[in-house]
């Protein structure tokens, strides 16, 4: 049932932001009681796929990765993503970032210079919580740049992923998108529990009022950096129990297209054997 899943959250030419339910569960049609379970197999089936993804290339020299690009509005649940999908895997093959507003150095530099330095090593599982996507949303959003710096972003970042999927890396894009409504009670929610200040901020009150121009930077970006190596993925997230499981299904996608398998012994297993039991 979860499976079918992927193929549901594709975006498709056309497909208008304005009109996304986020509350909807596509490829899913129970309900939360009934995600718990099928969470708990995918997760195992997930770790096992990365415990071969590390292991090829430990083991094998594989070069391959994978890059989990999570883009979405404050309080859109990518922490969530983070905690709960990607805390469910072995932490020595993540490699984490998340991009924030860019330092003295970074702004220095090209755009793409703190992403690069980011990307996965090899037999990793690469997580960008924000990316280079946030060059085209809340710079434009905010004119951080002239136009025509960012409007010459989009094809950049097309010829660049390109570059990234040559060289090995498995893009997963993932565009999440909550109600404003939800994102009002997700916010109230930390400001109505002090172990969640931390997470507020109160410039996202500012962006929150900007959702007709992020709307249009997000649509924007789905239409322009959509690309059959590297599609993006629109999540409804207002459900945070099927935005982990949806996003955990794309991961094992991702996984299940590399073909993976356990390498081979490198060594004589029986006389190994023999040697141990000796020893
Ligand atoms: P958070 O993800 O809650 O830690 O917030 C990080 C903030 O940094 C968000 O408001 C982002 O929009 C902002 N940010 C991320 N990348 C950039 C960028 N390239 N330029 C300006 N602001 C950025
Ligand atoms: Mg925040």
């Amino acid at each position: 049932m979860s499976s079918s899943i992927p193929a549901q959250l594709v975006f498709a030419p056309g497909q208008s932001v304005a009109d996304i339910d986020t509350s909807a569960t596509p490829g899913f049609s129970g309900a939360k009681a009934d995600a718990a379970p099928v969470q708990a197999e995918r997760s195992a089936r997930l770790t096992e796929l990365q415990e071969m993804l590390y292991a090829s290339h430990k083991a094998a020299d594989d070069t391959r990765s994978v890059l989990l690009v999570l883009q979405g509005m404050d309080a859109a649940g990518k922490g969530g993503i983070v905690k709960h999908v990607v805390g469910a895997v072995n932490p020595m093959g993540v490699r984490y970032t998340s991009f924030g507003k860019p330092t003295e150095e970074e702004l220095a530099h090209d755009y793409l210079w703190r992403i690069r330095k980011a990307l996965p090593p090899a037999g990793h599982i690469g997580v960008f919580d924000r990316s280079h996507y946030e060059d085209v949303l809340i710079v434009r959003v905010h004119n951080l740049v002239a136009p025509e710096v960012w409007g010459a972003r989009y094809d950049e970042i097309n010829a660049f992923e390109r570059e990234l999927v040559d060289s090995g890396v498995r893009l997963v894009k993932v565009a999440m998108f909550i109600s404003l409504d939800e994102q009002k009670r997700q916010l109230l929610e930390r400001l109505d529990d002090p172990t969640k200040y931390w997470k507020y901020n109160p410039g996202d009150i500012d962006e929150r009022l900007e959702w007709p121009k992020y709307q249009e930077a997000y649509q924007a970006v789905l239409d322009r950096t959509s690309t059959d190596y590297a599609p993006w993925h629109v999540v409804p997230c207002d459900k945070r129990w099927y935005s982990r499981l949806a996003v955990t299904e794309l991961l094992i996608q991702a996984l299940e297209s590399l073909d993976l398998s356990w390498p081979a012994a490198d060594f004589d297993v029986e006389a190994e054997r023999k040697r141990l039991l000796d020893a």
